[in-house]
């Protein structure tokens, strides 16, 4: 096969975080092309130390006197040091404590007190399965009603999507940022003004973001927002999500999840439910610190090279990933389902043919590895830490390879 484009070599030799790569577990093995990162990032190579650190040292040794050492402080000390890193948030405002759907289900429980007088959710279709599920569970329970938006499938949510659907009995309004298949990224400033001029608040999800495009929480005015730790922040398989509430709202904030972790103190086991004066009336039960191990190292990873860098990566590997698609793949059938403008494309794209639900085995087969998304999409996400742009050349070669042989196999 012959492609005119740029080779891959160029590019990852005037790459600046090509460097990066090494830090992680295996990136630098050409034997696997792995373009999922998006779904499970790869682990750094510090972690195993790390975490072999811990249990040796401060589980080993510290034994129950860690929760006073620092472990009790954790969901508080992490989440500032994920707001600090990439939410654009101050401290005081973030944890890391539960998984994105309890953080969800948690945040929009909080702003339907916050609006008592109120009983409608704003959310789309396209939005992530749990998002939905969610909503509908507390619809379910509260008698609230949902405002269905039916986003334009190859972009997402836009600013009059929203207008058209908030009225005066609007509570709150649940979004992602950036649409796990399309990877569109919906204005997070105009779309928080727009709910707010209806007096209604907005929780966000990041998941797809956070890690991969620069986040201002803060200046954006945003109330609510969560987002997973294993995708782009590399925290591992099930790594806690952060929680963040805007500090104007901490102060009144009602939870549903009430527990033990999140009064304002625990230690002295009372009788009643007393939540915590700050974001710690978030945490409900006892943290998961081992799981948060791994992510202080990615975090450090991140901390070393800025957002603002990774976010130029994370541009130029999409941006190649569709010069490459346009040369080879579009001949071929093959539809690009993702924006074309960086301005509002994520760190991943989707490609769609009917035939691709057949070609995922094959490709995983030969060490390709995107992932499937129903009906007939391939995701391409790329990492930019850990990505190179000689894998990207190599996936979407290997698509048009598959695709050829499938089509062929298919003509006789
Ligand atoms: C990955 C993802 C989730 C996953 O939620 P979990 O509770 O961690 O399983 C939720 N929302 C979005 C948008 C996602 O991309």
């Amino acid at each position: 096969m012959t492609v005119t484009i740029p080779d891959a070599t160029a590019l990852d030799a005037a790459d600046a975080l090509a460097p990066m790569r090494d830090r992680f577990v295996a990136a630098e093995d050409e034997g696997i092309v792995y373009l999922d990162g998006n779904s499970l990032g790869r682990p750094p190579r510090a972690v195993a130390d790390r975490l072999a650190q811990f249990v040796s040292e401060d589980w080993g040794t510290r034994l129950i006197r860690g929760w006073d050492e620092g472990w009790f402080a954790s969901p508080l000390a992490v989440g500032d040091r994920i707001a600090d890193a990439v939410l654009g948030a101050a401290p005081g405002q973030t944890i890391v404590a539960d998984s994105t759907t309890v953080s969800l289900y948690k945040l929009i429980r909080a702003a339907l007190a916050a609006r008592p007088d109120r009983s409608r959710i704003v959310i789309d279709r396209a939005n992530f399965p749990t998002d939905r599920y969610v909503v509908q569970g507390i619809a379910a329970e509260t008698g609230a009603q949902i405002d269905w938006i039916d986003p334009d499938p190859a972009t997402g949510v836009s600013v009059d999507d929203v207008h058209a659907v908030l009225g005066p009995d609007t509570a709150v309004v649940v979004l992602s940022h950036i649409a796990y298949r399309s990877g569109y990224i919906a204005d997070i400033p105009r779309i928080t003004a727009a709910a707010h001029a209806a007096g209604a608040l907005v929780v966000w999800d990041l998941c797809h973001s956070v890690g991969a495009v620069p986040l201002e929480l803060d200046a954006w005015g945003v109330d609510y927002a969560t987002g997973c730790t294993y995708k782009y922040l590399n925290g591992g398989p099930g790594s806690p999500a952060f929680l963040y509430v805007r500090a104007e709202h901490i102060g009144s904030a009602v939870q549903p999840i009430q527990g033990w972790m999140g009064v304002r103190d625990s230690f002295l086991m009372g009788p009643d439910y007393e939540p915590a004066a700050g974001i710690r009336r978030f945490v409900s039960g006892t943290p998961p610190v081992l799981a948060m191990v791994p992510l202080t190292v990615s975090l450090e990873l991140i901390g070393e090279v800025g957002i603002q860098a990774i976010r130029e990566k994370s541009v130029a590997l999409t941006e190649y990933a569709i010069a490459l698609f346009d040369e080879i793949l579009a001949p071929l059938g093959v539809t690009l389902s993702s924006p074309r403008d960086p301005a509002v494309r994520g760190g991943h794209i989707t490609i769609d043919h009917p035939a691709f639900p057949a070609l995922i085995a094959p490709l995983w087969e030969r060490g390709v590895i995107p992932d499937f998304r129903p009906p007939t999409g391939i995701r391409l996400g790329m990492s930019p830490l850990s990505t190179s742009f000689a894998e990207v050349r190599r996936a979407i070669v290997a698509i048009a390879e598959e695709l050829t042989a499938a089509t062929s196999r298919s003509d006789r």
